[in-house]
Formats: structure tokens, C-alpha cells, sequence
């Protein structure tokens, strides 16, 4: 148990110069007003507001706080009066303890119109005096601590779905992480025990290992740290067990497959000294550029700063690192109360309004425009949430999506099935399009028809990751299915061309050796990369019957193609099996020799080149795909567009260019944006003969100073 002494303890750390004639007072006030009070974990009731009052002590909040921490229960647990709380400790403290007591008595729960009542209440107790949230966050904290020893299983369930619904995200919005990290990882155990237990063991099981890791990764940053003369502490740790399962659920993936589970952060002194940190992280370890953010240049709205990368660590494992100076730290642990706590005595509104309370403010002053407790609901989601959208199935119940999220989206969220098969989508009682962008507060109801599929062109609206994982999945079955057909089909009027029948030879002995001649395993891999135009029905026809002379074939394609011509563009890819064939490069991907390439033939225009992993090329149909390979003997050039990025200093551009023409590649066109925060992204096109060319520009770009990343676009 928590004893008083730490309490003070703590105070004197980060507030030494303060009276704690107050926290004595209260400490001795609350001790006998519960006296003989038991909590359901045995211990005395005095424990629990000890501990509140202890974790305010953690987010370095003023003695009037914690104070109030102390008596927070005493007006609805004791025959303590208002006016008693009034007189012994004066009005602020009355004040406060009022706003938690008032919030204690909300109705939460199920109901949609009781649950924006609540939310409007405790926004209201928010931006009446913040320092009442932070109290009652702290009392969920420990509560939810000790959710162990409630009995009803279901009550267990109903407090943990209300953390993780309403206390964790405000925790997240006032910036205060650490609570609600531990709130959600609660929260998570008593609402899906099995997965959590799992999860723990996974982890539990690898710990040896994995605490050695985190201790050779923290050793080799703090190296490349003090080899570049920069101070900084390393930490390392593993992600909560929830964000884990979010992560799991949200990407579709088995444990084994989360890798950034493990996060570092490096704490520094200075803001240059972080950029430098960043550069420095990356050139150990390579990053993955769309896990960069920095949050620095652009702070969070809750004031939270930090650089945030993702590298490919030693073991090729993805990990996390976020990097920022002492003082992001302390904002990052305390949120919206390290603003708080040097302004000791000093209500919030008598402050300027800093940006982390406008929105507090704006909440406030729009909610008497809401007649409708669901529309206010609506706004204050927004505002909690601002990646999110929130909606209802005809249930009733609460699902969450990411901001753009369609009904398609909501549909696979549901069920595959559900998602497969959706055909229209009602939303409050209408219906709408596929593509309709979902709003907080939406109730949704999916139209399904059995025996209907998905189409490719959900692929251009669907904003979750489940949803686009699973119409993908859907089509290259249905691919694989139609190009099965067709190969098959073909097969069959070439084999009767020669007199053969291709059904009964594919199933003679001869026919395994084809297939492995090929590279296939099975017949049907052989059979559908015929339907796919990867290999032509004569190709296998002179298998089995080696005689058989290669006839002209007069292939529609020809006869479509035939009178477009251009040499220039076609030097420098041969088209498998056609002459006079008018060739494109595609401009979405831009391939460069030594690209893996596939063809794609339009109707009238020939073939266009597009690289095999081109999201545009793989959105096509493969009845139109046709095998293309590079000309080896060519001397085009190809552009390529690509983006440096970089710390802004004198000289950069000249000795990026510098380094360019001197690999032989050439500038066809160069732009640059610089941002606020001192980096600048560098944008060119060059022409290159290969991707070995390219290759070898883009690593030694990657070596020039204050360069952090360099890569290719499309
Ligand atoms: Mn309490």
C-alpha cells in the first residue's frame, strides 16, 4: 500500500518549494471520515484515495489536486458535507471534489442518448476545470487496478468496455499515454481473456531472447550516439498487449507476424540533436518510409512531440524508435497536466488559451446548439477521435472505423462473407452508395445477395486494411479460376489442331515431366499460366509432340496491333510471341531495365509495360496480360522519378546534383519543398539505363550528409 510519505516524496521532487499543509490535512480528514470502510480487495478503504492521489503525484499535478484526490470519494462515500469541504479547505478544493462526485453519479452504459449525456457531462466537468478529469482518470486507474476483486463477471465486463470506450481515449487526447496505455491493457484482459492470455504467454515465452535483444539494440544506438558525441539516454520496451491485438486484428495478422512489438525511444537535449539522432538511426538500419512522422514539425493537437521511424533492425525485424528531447518527454508522460503543474494555483480559463484546450473550449461553447444529445455525441467523437469514425450496426452496438471508411469497410468488419456478398448499404434508414464516406453517429445496416462478389472496384474507396486484404484475396481466386478455364479452353483447341487430345495427355505419365519442365508444381499452375498469357499453347503442344513445326500463328492480337508501330518506344522490350507490336511504358511505375515487367494489352493501343508489383498493373484483367521482357542488347534511357529527403543546409542541392551527373544519370527535371521544420524533400527525374544505374545513384545519394532517406517513386 501507497503511505503518505511517498505521496510527499513525490511532491518534493518535482514541487519542493510548496506547502504541504494541505495534503496533510487532507490525508488526515480522509482517513477518519473512512475510517473502518473496507474496499472489496479487504484492504482499508484510505488505500484507495492514497493511491489516487499517488498517481496525481505521477502526472506532477499541484497540491490542490491532489489534495482534492485525497477527499475525491468523501462526499458520496461518507456523511461528509459539501459545506464541511467548503470550510476545512476552501472553495477550489470544494469545487473540484463536487465535479468528480457529480461525474461518479453519471449514468453510463448501455443507451446511446445516456452515453452522450455522460460524454456531454464530463466535457463539460473538462473544460470547467481540467484538473477534475485528471482526478477521475486516476480513480479509473485504480480502480480498474483492482477490477480483480469485483465478483460479478459481467459488471467486471461493463466497467472494462466503458475504460476502454471512454476513459482510454480521453487519456490519449489529453496526451497522458501512460494512462492510457495501462487503461486499455486492462481493459483488453477482462473483455477478451483467452486472446489476452495468449498474447501474455507468446510474449512470456521468447522474454529471455527478446529482453537480450532490447538490450543489444539499446547497446548499439547508445554507441552510434556517443560516437557522434551526442548525450542521450536509451529505453526500450514492448508494445501493451492491446495495441498488439489491435494491430493483429486491424492488419490481419498471426503473433509471429507482428514484428515493431518491440518499441525504443531515445531521449536527447536539443531539437537539432534529434534530426541528427534521426539521421544517424538510418544510417545503421534502413527505414521504412511511410512509418516516418515527424511530429516535431507538426505537433500532435494534444502538444505531443516526437520523431517517430520504423527501421529494419539488426535481425531484419521491424522496429520502432521515437525520439525526442527531455522536455517532449515530460509532456509525453504528464499530457495536458506538465502544462498544468508549473502553473500551480492558476485555474486553466485564467490561462491564455493555449491550442491543447481550445478544443475543450470549442466543445463547450458548440454544445448548446445540440437539441439532440446523439448529434452532440457525434461532435465530441470527432473531436476525441479525429482518425475515427464511429458508427452503429442495427444492433445498437459501437463499431470503429478509420476516418473515409466505407459501408464495404463496416461489411468485412463484420464478416468476410457479410463484405463478399454486399450489394447496397442503408445508413440511418437510406439507402446509399458503396462508396459512401461514413459519419460518427451512422447507424448501418448492409445489404447482402448470396452468390454476389466483390468488385475491383472497391479497391478505389476501401479505407481498412481487412477490407482491401480480402476483395484482393477474392479476386486472385476468382483470377487464378477464370484463367484456369481459359488456359484450358485454348489448350484444348490447339491440342485438336494437331490431332491430340489434350485431356487424356495431361493425365499420362509424360505430362508431370511438361509441368516441371516449365517450373510448375501442379497441372493447374501450368494450365492457368496458359489462361494468363505466360506461356503459349503451342509451347506445350511441342512438348508432348517435339515434330510439330511453329506455324505462323495468326493471333488476334497481331491483327489488332499489327498496323501501330513504333520502333523508338519497343526497342527495348521484346513482346513473347509477337512481331510489330506497338509498346508503352506505363508513366504510374516507369519501369527501368532489370524491372521485373508485364505487359498489358489495350484494345487499339498495343501493349503497355507496367512493373510486375504496379498497383495499376495488378488491378487489370488477365485475360489482357501478356509476358514482356527486357531487350538486352538496348542503349535507351528510361526517367524515374525519385525523392530525397534530408535536413535542410547550405550546399545540399549542389552536392546532390553533383552526385548525380557524375554516376552518368541525367536531370530531366528537379523540384524541392521545405518544410517548417528545417527538412526539405528533393524531387527529380532522371534518365537511367538500369536499375543497377539506379540502384548505385540512390545508395550513394543515401550517403551524402544530412540525407536521411532516399528512394523511388511510382
Ligand atoms: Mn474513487
Amino acid at each position: 500500500m501507497i503511505r503518505i510519505t511517498d505521496i510527499l516524496d513525490n511532491i518534493n521532487e518535482y514541487n519542493p518549494d510548496s506547502d504541504p499543509d494541505i495534503i496533510d490535512r487532507a490525508y488526515i480528514f480522509s482517513a477518519r471520515v473512512h475510517a473502518g470502510q473496507v474496499r472489496l480487495s479487504g484492504e482499508p478503504y484510505l488505500s484507495h484515495p492514497l493511491e489516487v492521489a499517488h498517481i496525481l503525484t505521477l502526472m506532477k499535478l499541484d497540491n490542490v489536486s491532489i489534495a482534492a484526490g485525497m477527499l475525491h470519494d468523501v462526499i458520496e462515500d461518507t456523511h461528509t458535507t459539501p459545506e464541511k469541504i467548503g470550510e476545512l479547505f476552501g472553495p477550489e478544493v470544494l469545487h473540484i471534489v463536487s465535479g468528480v462526485t457529480k461525474l461518479s453519479r453519471l449514468p453510463f452504459g448501455s443507451g446511446r442518448a445516456r452515453e452522450a449525456e455522460s460524454i456531454r457531462k464530463m466535457i463539460l466537468a473538462m473544460a470547467d476545470d481540467i484538473r477534475v478529469i485528471l482526478i477521475k482518470l486516476a480513480d479509473r486507474l485504480h480502480n480498474m487496478r483492482t477490477l480483480q476483486f469485483h465478483r460479478s463477471e459481467g459488471k467486471k465486463r461493463k466497467i472494462a468496455r466503458e475504460t476502454l470506450d471512454i476513459y482510454a481515449p480521453i487519456a490519449a487526447r489529453l496526451g497522458i499515454y501512460w494512462i492510457k496505455n495501462e487503461l486499455e491493457n486492462i481493459s483488453f484482459k477482462y473483455l477478451e481473456p483467452e486472446i489476452f492470455h495468449q498474447i501474455e504467454q507468446q510474449v512470456a515465452r521468447e522474454r529471455k531472447d527478446r529482453e537480450q535483444y532490447i538490450e543489444t539494440v539499446r547497446e548499439i544506438i547508445r554507441e552510434k550516439m556517443a560516437e557522434n558525441q551526442l548525450k542521450c539516454e536509451v529505453l526500450g520496451r514492448y508494445k501493451n498487449f492491446y495495441s498488439i491485438h489491435q494491430k493483429m486484428l486491424l492488419q490481419d495478422l498471426a503473433f509471429e507476424d507482428v514484428y515493431d512489438i518491440r518499441a525504443f525511444r531515445i531521449i536527447l537535449e536539443t531539437i537539432p540533436q534529434c534530426y541528427e539522432a534521426l539521421g544517424l538511426i538510418h544510417s545503421i538500419w534502413k527505414p521504412i518510409a511511410q512509418k516516418f512522422k515527424d511530429y516535431i514539425g507538426v505537433p500532435k493537437p494534444n502538444m505531443y512531440q516526437s520523431l517517430h521511424t520504423t527501421v529494419i533492425g539488426p535481425k531484419g525485424e521491424r522496429v520502432e524508435i521515437q525520439i525526442r528531447t527531455q522536455e517532449m518527454d515530460r509532456v509525453a508522460k504528464s499530457g495536458i497536466a506538465a502544462h498544468w503543474s508549473y502553473k500551480e494555483g492558476k485555474r486553466i480559463d485564467e490561462e491564455p488559451a493555449t491550442k491543447q484546450f481550445v478544443w475543450i473550449q470549442n466543445l463547450v461553447e458548440n454544445q448548446e446548439n445540440f437539441q439532440d444529445p446523439n448529434e452532440f455525441l457525434e461532435n465530441v467523437r470527432i473531436d476525441l477521435f479525429p482518425d475515427e469514425v464511429y458508427v452503429f450496426t442495427p444492433q445498437g452496438q459501437i463499431k470503429s472505423l478509420p476516418k473515409g471508411a466505407t459501408p464495404v469497410d463496416f461489411a468485412y468488419m463484420i464478416h468476410t462473407e457479410v463484405g463478399n456478398q454486399c450489394t447496397g448499404a442503408k445508413v440511418d434508414g437510406r439507402m446509399v452508395p458503396l462508396k459512401y464516406e461514413l459519419r460518427t453517429g451512422n447507424s448501418v445496416e448492409i445489404i447482402t445477395t448470396k452468390g454476389s462478389h466483390p468488385s475491383k472496384d472497391w479497391l478505389n474507396f476501401v479505407k481498412t486494411v481487412k477490407g482491401r486484404q480480402k476483395i484482393r484475396q477474392w479476386i486472385k481466386t476468382q483470377e487464378k479460376e477464370r484463367s484456369l478455364s481459359l488456359g484450358r479452353e485454348m489448350l484444348e483447341k490447339a491440342f485438336r489442331k494437331y490431332r491430340m487430345n489434350f485431356n487424356a495427355l495431361i493425365k499420362s505419365e509424360e505430362s508431370d515431366a511438361v509441368v516441371s519442365q516449365f517450373g510448375f508444381k501442379t497441372t493447374e499452375d501450368l494450365i492457368a499460366s496458359v489462361g494468363y498469357g505466360k506461356i503459349t499453347p503451342l509451347q506445350i503442344v511441342r512438348k508432348f509432340q517435339p515434330k510439330v513445326e511453329e506455324e505462323p500463328e495468326e493471333s488476334v492480337l497481331s491483327k489488332i496491333t499489327g498496323r501501330l508501330r513504333n520502333r523508338k518506344d519497343r526497342e527495348g522490350v521484346v513482346v513473347k510471341g509477337i512481331d510489330d507490336i506497338l509498346v508503352r511504358f506505363a508513366k504510374c511505375c516507369q519501369p527501368v531495365p532489370g524491372d521485373p515487367i508485364t505487359g498489358y494489352i489495350t484494345r487499339g493501343k498495343g501493349v503497355t509495360v507496367h512493373r510486375t508489383n504496379c498497383i495499376n498493373a495488378l488491378k487489370m484483367t488477365p485475360e489482357r496480360q501478356i509476358e514482356v521482357e527486357w531487350n538486352k542488347g538496348t542503349a535507351e534511357t528510361y526517367p524515374v522519378k525519385i525523392v530525397v529527403r534530408s535536413y535542410d543546409r547550405m550546399g545540399l542541392l549542389a552536392d546532390v546534383a553533383a552526385l548525380i551527373s557524375k554516376s552518368g544519370a541525367n536531370i530531366l527535371n528537379a523540384s524541392t519543398e521545405t518544410h517548417e521544420n528545417k527538412t526539405v524533400d528533393s524531387f527529380f527525374t532522371l534518365s537511367v539505363a538500369n536499375t543497377k544505374q539506379l540502384k548505385k545513384v540512390l545508395s550513394d545519394l543515401g550517403k551524402v550528409s544530412s540525407v536521411w532517406e532516399v528512394k523511388r517513386l511510382g
